[in-house]
């Protein structure tokens, strides 16, 4: 077995580390006390590479493949999560889906600008009574009137919708056929009426990366902006979930490893009766628990990487990557902030909302416990978590330029 990352995905590491020292983290604060979207800073990571690793060079990506997107978002978060809060809507969920399953117009249309910063995008999936559930809970209905569908309903949790240009949005089109009633449409809020996003006050995250109650009143989507069939939208979102999923795995590693180097540094510079803290066995107990762990879940996001690059079933495996890399990433913002003591609180220091971040990642694109479900079924036989591997009749991801020749 071959371990090692290749030369080009280490220079794009390299890349990536610089462009976060340079460009992102000495501004974002100032983003954060303004409460301002960096849209700029956005368009840069666009032109920068950072969105399009997975997908061709025909609609603006690099097609360097899954693992060098992981890398990407590992250093990204490493240095500032907060900043990969649109990563799935800009490089992940929004963009996959619409090239998975868009016509080759819609792809062209989107796609590129998506990759490249210049549109925001957005996934809107949850409802306020549907999470886990919400294809088979969602009450959200699209009716068809003519040449448009006019949609109504209340989303939960779509982040930066306050801000979205391009986004995905899952709607009912036959309330009686659960998940098989789910269509997926393209939005632009902007263009079209009856589209209202309500930012949600969040204990401690992003003030400039908002998540938002989403208020739909007729809200007006052209019938050519439909992705895929009718009915076909819980097909087309399960697969574009699934990098979204590997995404939040690798936000999760770089996080962890930031709360590991936060943790080392300061338990080398604060001292407790003449000794630096890191000389107590207790702090080398969490320091090497906290070591073993982050390694642990590397190999295992590494793994499912791997897999998705060569085309191996990696629904089982994204999930055990996942589930492992958010259960790491809790520990060690809970390991990291007990040894700041009291200074773990205090906002000045970045493990005090660390933990909040850890939270959220535990559960977003997919839960903890939703993860679990997926590997038990697995293992029990009740239900093959790679059993539509190769059969879901969309487009993939990496075969390069499909599109273009479909064109
Ligand atoms: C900051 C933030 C941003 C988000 N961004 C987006 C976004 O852009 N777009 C979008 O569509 N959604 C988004 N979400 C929603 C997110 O995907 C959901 O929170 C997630 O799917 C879980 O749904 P829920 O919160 O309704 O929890 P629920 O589904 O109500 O679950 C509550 C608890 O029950 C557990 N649970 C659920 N089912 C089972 C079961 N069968 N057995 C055992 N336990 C179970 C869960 O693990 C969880 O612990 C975001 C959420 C947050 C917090």
């Amino acid at each position: 077995m071959d371990f090692s990352i290749s030369p080009d995905i280490e220079a794009v590491r390299d890349m990536v580390s610089r462009f976060m020292a340079n460009e992102v983290v000495p501004v974002m604060e100032g983003f954060e006390k303004r409460g301002e979207f960096p849209r700029e800073l956005v368009r840069k990571a666009g032109e920068a590479g950072l969105y399009g690793a997975v997908f061709p060079e025909s609609v603006g990506g690099s097609n360097m493949g899954y693992m060098a997107a992981v890398v990407i978002i590992e250093e990204m978060s490493r240095q500032e999560v907060r900043f990969t809060s649109c990563n799935n809507q800009q490089g992940g969920t929004c963009p996959s889906a619409i090239y998975l399953a868009g016509t080759p117009q819609q792809v062209d249309k989107y796609v590129p600008n998506l990759l490249a910063g210049k549109t925001i995008g957005m996934m809107s999936l949850s409802e306020t009574d549907s999470g886990s559930d919400a294809l088979i809970a969602m009450k959200t209905f699209a009716k068809r009137d003519g040449d448009v569908y006019r949609i109504s309903g209340q989303k939960m949790w779509a982040s930066i919708a306050n801000e979205t240009d391009v986004g995905i949005l899952m709607a009912k089109t036959d309330r009686d056929a659960g998940a098989k009633g789910v269509t997926a449409f393209i939005v632009e809020p902007k263009k079209y009426p009856g589209f209202k996003a309500q930012p949600i006050d969040m204990l401690g995250m992003s003030k400039a990366f908002r998540t938002n109650i989403v208020f739909l009143d007729d809200f007006v989507v052209p019938v050519e902006n439909r992705l895929g069939e009718e009915g076909e939208g819980a097909k087309i979102i399960m697969r574009a979930l699934q990098p979204g999923r590997l995404n939040v795995a690798a936000k999760c590693l770089g996080l962890a490893q930031a709360c590991f180097e936060e943790a080392t540094r300061y338990a080398n510079e604060r001292t407790v009766r003449q000794q630096p803290l890191g000389r107590y066995q207790m702090i080398q107990d969490s320091i090497a628990e906290m070591a073993t762990a982050i390694e642990a879940s590397r190999g295992l996001v590494y793994r499912a990487a791997w897999a998705m690059d060569n085309g191996q079933p990696s629904n089982r495996i994204a999930s055990i990557a996942k589930y492992h890399a958010s259960q790491t990433c809790k520990m060690c913002a809970d390991k990291a902030q007990q040894i700041f003591g009291g200074y773990g609180l205090a906002r000045e220091y970045r493990v005090s909302w660390y933990r909040v971040y850890a939270d959220m990642l535990y559960n977003g694109e997919g839960s903890a416990n939703v993860q679990k479900i997926i590997i038990a079924e697995d293992a029990l036989g009740y239900k093959a978590a790679d059993r539509h591997h190769g059969r879901t009749g969309l487009r993939d991801m990496r075969q390069a330029d499909v599109a273009a020749a479909e064109r």
